[in-house]
């Protein structure tokens, strides 16, 4: 995948995005290597820090930290984490990140225990509890919107651990893919929209449960289904159990998470193939946007299955155009004068061989602010010595920012919110510039009333609060 890089300067009304990765598992003798494990296929959905929690059936015990996976975790610590159960968390980085005190599993003792839960999504009515919960007396450690959910658990009523669980979940509104580990269970919970993809698998005869299931095949685990949207599923010493907990009225899972996120390798939402959708998005804007030229390159990585399906729908040959530095981390000393466009050069770099003289349509998964495609078309030219550049966009014009996990900035920053396409392409100096239509992205999804495509149509499936709506610049009549 693509290296994230920060977004915003600042961030804008809500402190952090959950835009992370978990995995749990549950009935192994080495369930914090698993997991470990796990995480690191899912390093994509998060690199700010990670963390695992496991629990022997009587105590936690908790190892995280800012950074990446490999990094993190040395056979020291993998020790420290006995017992047969854990879950793990990947997080993605973001400004307001707030350092350790946000990255997950957060553990906390209540009435009936211990408990730790990793979350992947976005809550849209966090602020609006937190609030009531601090205006009661809880005092929050951190900025992360999945505290609230442990606060709203602690305080239930019931005395039935899952219902106190349901009745916490009834609260909050938003996206959520939640694993929960208590002392001698593991517990899975999907949104009822089931905006995050979450699988269920198994590896021997122990359980295991990801966002995605490349995190399967490295641990040679067979996937079983998907948790689905509102359900609950409990696994302990009695086996599986699921519990349908939260009704919904539709689906809304992300259609970013194919166009973007999810590692081409995975196969979520229903077992679909993220690489088979991306190579179906690029042979339908091949159809949409023919124009002669004389080879198509992706924009590494998430734009290559996309680039191939252009290239084997128009004819036209692929290759590698610009190659990708895939070991750049968050921060670099960039050198004071000279040296320009050091940002996107440090990732990719323009094969001259394969660029000079020709025509060449450039392929990508979206254009959030339009400063990449600038700066790639500007580098394919300059530096390649391309004649003509032709930018491919497999997804429609980013209008919505997205509120249930996605990082993308604010509605402002988003290019495609206040130009029209002519603009774009001018802004970008491209040569042509074509996204995919709507129809064109809905047709290759089959079921696109089961998708939120929010970011696309500024249809959002999940109502907010209305002082969350009135932050988001929505215009009331
Ligand atoms: P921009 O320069 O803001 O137009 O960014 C566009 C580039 O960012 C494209 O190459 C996308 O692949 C990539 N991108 C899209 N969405 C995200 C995201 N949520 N996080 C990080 N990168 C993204």
């Amino acid at each position: 995948m693509k290296h994230k890089y920060c977004r915003h300067a600042k961030p804008h009304f809500h402190d952090i995005h959950e835009e992370c990765g978990v995995f749990g598992v549950y009935g192994h003798p080495e369930a914090a290597n698993l997991t470990y494990l796990g995480l690191y296929a899912l390093q994509h959905r998060g690199q700010e820090g990670a963390g695992i929690c496991s629990s022997d059936g009587k105590l936690l015990y908790l190892e995280k930290s800012t950074g990446l996976v490999a990094d993190i975790f040395t056979e020291k610590k993998i020790k420290r984490l006995t017992g047969h159960l854990a879950i793990g968390h990947n997080r993605y980085s973001t400004a307001g990140g707030g350092g350790i005190k946000n990255v997950q599993p957060l553990v906390a003792n209540y009435a009936l225990g211990s408990i730790a839960v990793a979350h992947n999504g976005n809550l849209v009515n966090a602020e609006q509890l937190k609030q009531r919960l601090e205006a009661e007396g809880a005092i929050f450690q951190s900025t992360s919107d999945s505290e609230v959910i442990l606060h709203l658990i602690a305080r239930a009523k019931d005395s039935d651990p899952y219902e106190r669980i349901a009745e916490a979940l009834r609260h909050i509104r938003g996206a959520f893919s939640l694993l929960f580990l208590r002392e001698s269970e593991l517990i899975a919970v999907r949104d009822p929209f089931g905006v995050r993809p979450l699988s269920l698998g198994r590896v021997d005869n122990a359980y295991v449960v990801a966002s995605e299931t490349c995190a399967f095949d490295l641990i040679g685990a067979e996937y079983i289904r998907d948790i689905e949207p509102g359900e609950m599923v409990v696994i302990n010493h009695k086996g599986l159990h699921s519990i349908n907990v939260l009704q919904g009225n539709r689906k809304a899972f992300c259609v970013f998470e194919f166009i973007y996120f999810a590692r081409p390798d995975s196969y979520i939402f229903n077992n679909t193939c993220v690489n088979t959708m991306r190579k179906e998005l690029g042979k339908q804007l091949a159809i949409e946007s023919r124009v002669d030229a004389d080879i198509v390159i992706p924009v590494p990585d998430s734009g290559v299955p996309v680039a191939i399906g252009f290239s084997e729908e128009s004819g036209i040959p692929f290759d590698f155009g610009l190659i990708r530095n895939h070991y750049v981390g968050r921060t670099f000393i960039e050198p004071k004068q000279n040296i320009r466009h050091f940002g996107v050069k440090i990732k990719l770099n323009p094969v001259r061989d394969i660029l000079k003289g020709k025509r060449v349509i450039v392929v990508d998964d979206s254009i959030v602010r339009g400063t990449t495609s600038k700066k790639i078309i500007k580098m394919i030219r300059e530096v390649g010595g391309a004649k003509e550049v032709h930018m491919r966009i497999c997804s429609p014009p980013t209008v919505g920012p997205c509120f249930y996990g996605i990082d993308t900035p604010t509605r402002q920053e988003l290019i495609a919110s206040s130009h029209m396409v002519e603009e774009i392409r001018k802004y970008i100096t491209a040569d042509s510039l074509s996204y995919s239509s709507i129809e064109g992205l809905k047709k290759i999804i089959r079921t696109p009333e089961d998708y939120c495509t929010a970011c696309f149509d500024n249809n959002y499936p999940i109502m907010f609060p209305r002082k969350k709506a009135e932050q988001m610049e929505f215009i009331f009549a």
